[in-house]
């Protein structure tokens, strides 16, 4: 599937950095990227800047991984924006004939309930683009 982010919207930058003052992910002693946590589980943790880089923490080598922009990007800030909805500015708008997703029925979630099993089919978007 094809979606991405594109570049942050500008009113985003300022929110982020707002965001890493009073919520930076690791200690301000530490040489991890100026960041907030936007999703994780049990064995990672997302993790964005005020430029919009997406990055991937690995507890256990204790590695950061960006994440390149594309669906795995998409569907880490459709998670994050359940929780900072201003996010959703910098989602993609849903383009006139997509599909809706019989994966997850359009709603980007196969338990709207909790956020643990989001639908990968779509990126969490609950839509696919038109079939070209
Ligand atoms: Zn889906």
């Amino acid at each position: 599937m094809e979606v991405s982010l594109g570049p942050l919207p500008t009113e985003l930058h300022d929110r982020i950095r707002q965001w890493v003052a009073s919520d930076r992910w690791a200690g301000p002693e530490t040489a991890w990227p100026d960041a907030v946590a936007i999703s994780g589980g049990p064995a990672w943790c997302t993790l964005l800047d005020p430029d919009g880089g997406v990055y991937c923490w690995c507890p256990w080598d204790d590695t950061v991984t960006p994440i390149e922009d594309g669906p795995r990007k998409v569907l880490e800030v459709v998670i994050g924006a359940k929780y900072r909805p201003e996010l959703a500015v910098w989602l993609p708008a849903q383009p006139a004939g997509a599909l809706l997703c019989v994966g997850c029925r359009g709603v980007g979630w196969r338990d709207p309930s909790g956020p643990s099993d989001v639908c990968h089919a779509c990126a969490a978007l609950g839509w696919l683009p038109p079939e070209r």
